[in-house]
């Protein structure tokens, strides 16, 4: 998982970098490991990125380092088939039809099989990355064909997969989004400054206009000429309302401030709050949200109830999200680090804390450990998704089947793995019901085994 930002400036105005700055700051949720930002400096390719949060991989002196018109800026989690420098993002390569660059946010599920193809054809590869074997893809497909988009169009046709990617090239800025819409991509504007973006809160963020979602299978193409689109399937006049996006967007990915495919986060997760106190009530005295993206569903089911909502744990925002973590060693310090409880506000109470999600329910442990420490009475846990029973093969849940409780366990055995005094889920069906003016369907594989996009060559582990 990783966010995605690209501008273009039609005036030619040379001073992106700090837009790309705000736009990839705002992403970090989607990704930790690493960050980069790359510009179009008048034909010349600039570019920097380390591990690291963005903020300390940038500072004053090396974005004004990165003058350009045109700049692409990435966030990295640590998909991408690599974690370490391989992986960090943007790459740029110099082709035989000129530079090219890439961001993106991608799971190819057939890379085995494609860069074992290119390397029989005499593609050499530093990296097992999906973004350098797509880079070598495009630019084997620019030398048969008139233009990039089409070598892009043509390269989709090749990779099974999910992706959202933003192409540099001497000329142009190219958004795509994989023909299942499984990851969000947007577009938005200031005057003549366009921007490509994997969430609308990062548009919000340096005051630019939302324009709308990139469709599906639809490939954006902006240059000082216009913006034109292009789309896999041509002929399907539903590939909107046919787009599958993720659903643990809405759950847990996307920030609460962002709208993605019609329906704004925030809103989604209260209204699934409000679905959860009507499917699983609790007899408890306080409502806390497990921060910060169990808080507004934990708003919706306290308001549904009648029950106070209340602040009970306390997050230190310095720590990176667990469940990117790489071992469980690694996630268990570091549950220690980010969660404190509120004794005063928990003491002697029945508590029910609202999360979002029970993956490998490791944090969750921790908390309901916490509070009883600090003098809870009870602590039941509602969950404002139902139960986590399948890994993802797209690259959002890296977790393996079984490291998942859902998958074998029942309620009750993983009420006593995480001792809870109750635990409820809220239905696939209310979840759904839950995403008010969503324009399309949704992957809802993890819950329901739906893979809608296919499967690993090798069959992956779930
Ligand atoms: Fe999202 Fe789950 Fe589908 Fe993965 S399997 S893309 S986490 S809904």
């Amino acid at each position: 998982m990783s966010g995605v930002f690209g501008c273009f400036d039609r005036t030619g105005a040379n001073d992106v970098s700090k837009d790309l700055y705000y736009g990839v700051f705002s992403l970090q949720h989607r990704g930790q490991e690493s960050a980069g930002i790359a510009v179009n400096n008048g034909g010349s390719f600039l570019l920097h990125k380390q591990m690291g949060m963005v903020t300390d991989v940038f500072d004053e002196m090396t974005l004004s380092a990165l003058p350009g018109f045109c700049g692409i800026g990435h966030a990295r989690g640590g998909s991408d088939n690599s974690s370490g420098t391989d992986g960090i993002q943007p790459i740029l390569i110099k082709s035989r039809v000129g530079n090219i660059g890439i961001s993106c946010d991608s799971v190819i599920l057939n890379a085995d099989e494609i860069r074992d193809e290119l390397k029989n054809l005499g593609a050499i590869f530093q990296s097992s990355t999906d973004s350098e074997l797509i880079l070598s893809l495009f630019s084997r497909n620019r030398i048969t064909t008139d233009d990039c988009e089409h070598a892009i169009l043509n390269m989709m046709k090749e990779i099974k997969g999910v992706y959202s990617m933003i192409f540099m090239t001497d000329n142009k800025l190219i958004g795509v989004r994989d023909p299942f819409g499984l990851r969000p991509l947007v577009l938005g504007r200031t005057g003549e400054r366009y921007f490509l973006s994997s969430e609308s809160c990062a548009l919000d963020a340096i005051g630019a206009e939302f324009v709308r979602d990139i469709e599906p299978g639809e490939i954006i193409s902006i240059s000082e000429e216009g913006i034109s689109s292009y789309f896999f399937d041509e002929d399907n006049a539903n590939r909107v309302a046919d787009g599958h996006i993720c659903i643990f967007e809405y759950v847990y990915v996307a920030r609460p401030d962002s709208t993605i495919d019609g329906t704004e986060i925030f809103a989604s997760r209260y209204t699934a709050g409000q679905a959860l106190a009507k499917e699983q009530p609790c007899d408890c005295d306080l409502v806390i949200g497990a921060p910060d993206s169990g808080n507004a569903a934990a708003l919706g089911y306290a308001d549904a109830l009648g029950v106070p909502y209340g602040m009970g744990l306390l997050k230190n925002r310095y720590v990176g999200r667990t469940f990117i973590k790489s071992t469980q060693g690694q996630r268990e310090l570091a549950v220690r680090m980010k969660f404190s409880v509120l004794k005063s506000a928990v003491a002697g109470k029945r508590i029910c804390i609202v999360d979002d999600s029970l993956v490998r329910g490791t944090t969750t442990k921790h908390i309901i450990r916490f509070m009883r420490e600090n003098g809870a009475r009870e602590v039941h846990l509602r969950l404002a998704s139902p139960p986590v029973k399948f890994a993802c093969c797209y690259g959002v849940n890296a977790d393996k089947v079984q490291d998942l409780p859902a998958h074998t366990k029942s309620n009750q055995e993983i009420c006593d793995m995480i001792g809870a005094d109750s635990l409820g889920y809220i239905s696939l069906e209310s979840l759904k019901a839950s995403l008010t003016g969503i324009h399309c369907k949704q992957c809802s594989a993890c819950f329901d085994g739906n893979f809608i996009a296919g499967k690993a060559e090798n069959g992956g582990d779930n």
